[in-house]
């Protein structure tokens, strides 16, 4: 499926985009990436849901990429008898391990290991960052709280505490079990919840053992303080704004996720920025004019992908959330403007045979009239490569593995062919050839450049950067065996 634009569309499904007929929409409105969310439905919903998009995606001959995401470990508080109470400005409250109903004096906090890790000073947030309690005595089993900033507390509303690392696994029970059930089922991608250490996705890592690549999503301050050790160890990162702006006071949010979007472009890892990007259309056929200015920010920031939420799984105008983000990024990429801010943040530390290979062929292509770079590729690094130039021209991946060609499906500017394995780079340039004439990408009398490794079908081999013709007949009077 040919897309106008390099920025990539991940879409939520859940209640309201259930069906083939609904994701189909969604796909070919333009959602690239489908994420299932495990904190909702069962694992037959989630198995129905993959079976559809891999139905659609044999009907249409296109990768696409399904992501699981997994919950992460909810703390919450316990029940009040009255169902809720009214916390008060400047009022004591208290947190404790004691099962019995809640009142206004104090309620049980079920996880011990919150107390392990608390001081005075410490805060905790409760239902959503609402109301905030600043603790000011605690011991193993207690914390004697100040309300900061009251309201309505009720049954089982969940708690952040954003100032302390807790002595806690990104895994709870469940996302072990849900992570093996996406495993199993043939997920692409992975999104770990709740990372506040490099251990937490090493871990994941290990569980999934080549099956599904790690997303880490960064929605913890911890995890931004030591981001860089965490984007080491992930394939890619989600910048999770819904949790981060809980944690952290909203105005942090924006320099964060630039921030976060340059680093994983320099490191060549996608960055999907998330979280109510649409909201107003989960209930409005049309976006907020602000809503369109942070869809086009983080396009223009560079950004691999941008995701829909509730817009998509749970709002009344799905598709048309899917076609304003495919409209905004069609037009802000053709904005003379977005070229000069993405040329300007190309920032890559080339220290390899493939950093310069994939330099050369942007040079080269924005040179000279080459209509597309074709790179040949087994576990999609050179993909990811030659996507972090952000070259002005369209990349082909040309893979000969399914597994490869779904998870480039999040990244900038990437679209995928299925090839058969090689080995003979003859074929190669003819197949690549063919490939960027079926994509519409280039004519018989058009120029392409063809990255790819020999030996062929060995991870880490780039090198070789051939430019070459279009039309088979003189592919194969020129080009060597
Ligand atoms: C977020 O917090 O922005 C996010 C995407 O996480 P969740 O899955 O908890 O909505």
């Amino acid at each position: 499926m040919r897309r106008h634009r390099n920025v990539k569309i991940v879409a939520t499904l859940g209640p309201s985009s259930n069906d083939y007929a609904m994701i189909r929409a969604l796909h070919e409105a333009g959602a690239d990436v489908f994420r299932l969310n495990m904190s909702h439905g069962t694992h037959d919903d989630i198995r129905a849901r993959h079976a559809i998009i891999r139905q659609i995606e044999k009907d249409l001959d296109s990768p696409i990429a399904i992501l699981a995401d997994l919950q992460g470990p909810k703390l919450r508080v316990g029940s009040f008898a009255k169902g809720e109470e009214e916390l008060v400005e400047g009022d004591t409250f208290r947190l404790d391990l004691d099962p019995a109903e809640g009142d206004a004096a104090r309620v049980c906090l079920p996880h011990p290991e919150i107390f392990a890790a608390l001081q005075p000073g410490s805060h905790l947030l409760v239902n959503d960052g609402k109301i905030r309690l600043t603790v000011v005595t605690c011991g193993a089993d207690f914390a004697a709280c100040t309300v900061s900033v009251g309201g309505t507390i009720s049954n089982r509303k969940g708690v952040n505490v954003p100032d302390v690392v807790l002595p806690l696994a990104a895994l709870s029970d469940k996302d072990r079990k849900d992570l093996e059930f996406a495993c199993a089922l043939g997920v692409d991608w992975l999104a770990l919840s709740f990372v506040q250490r490099p251990e937490d996705v090493t871990e994941a890592r290990e569980l999934a053992a080549g099956r599904a690549a790690i997303l880490s999503k960064i929605e913890k301050p911890s995890a931004v303080a030591c981001f860089d050790e965490i984007l080491a160890v992930s394939d890619g990162i989600m910048v999770a704004r819904g949790d981060l702006g809980v944690e952290l006071p909203v105005q942090n949010v924006p320099p964060i996720q630039k921030r976060l979007v340059r680093r994983c472009r320099a490191a060549a890892k996608p960055v999907i920025v998330a979280t109510q990007m649409l909201e107003s259309m989960i209930e409005s056929p049309m976006p907020t004019r602000a809503e369109v200015s942070d869809v086009a920010t983080a396009i223009y920031e560079g950004a691999d992908a941008i995701m829909l939420s509730a817009e998509s799984a749970a709002g009344q105008y799905p598709v048309e959330a899917v076609s304003t983000m495919n409209n905004v990024a069609v037009e802000v990429e053709s904005d003379p403007t977005y070229r000069e801010v993405i040329e300007a943040s190309r920032k890559a530390n080339r220290t390899s045979v493939a950093d310069g290979i994939v330099a050369a062929a942007r040079e080269i292509a924005e040179t000279t009239d080459i209509r597309a770079i074709c790179c040949y590729t087994q576990s999609g690094a050179t993909a990811l490569l030659t996507a972090r130039e952000r070259p002005r021209v369209p990349i082909i991946a040309m893979t000969s593995l399914r597994g490869t060609a779904r998870r480039l499906a999040l990244t900038w500017g990437v679209n995928c062919v299925m090839t058969a394995a090689l080995d003979r780079f003859k074929m190669a340039v003819v197949n690549a050839a063919r490939a960027a004439r079926a994509q519409g990408y280039a004519t018989e009398h058009d120029q392409i450049l063809v990255i790819a490794g020999v030996p062929f079908n060995k991870a880490g081999t780039t090198n070789i950067l051939r430019v070459a013709p279009c039309a088979e007949h003189l592919i194969f009077a020129t080009d060597p065996e």
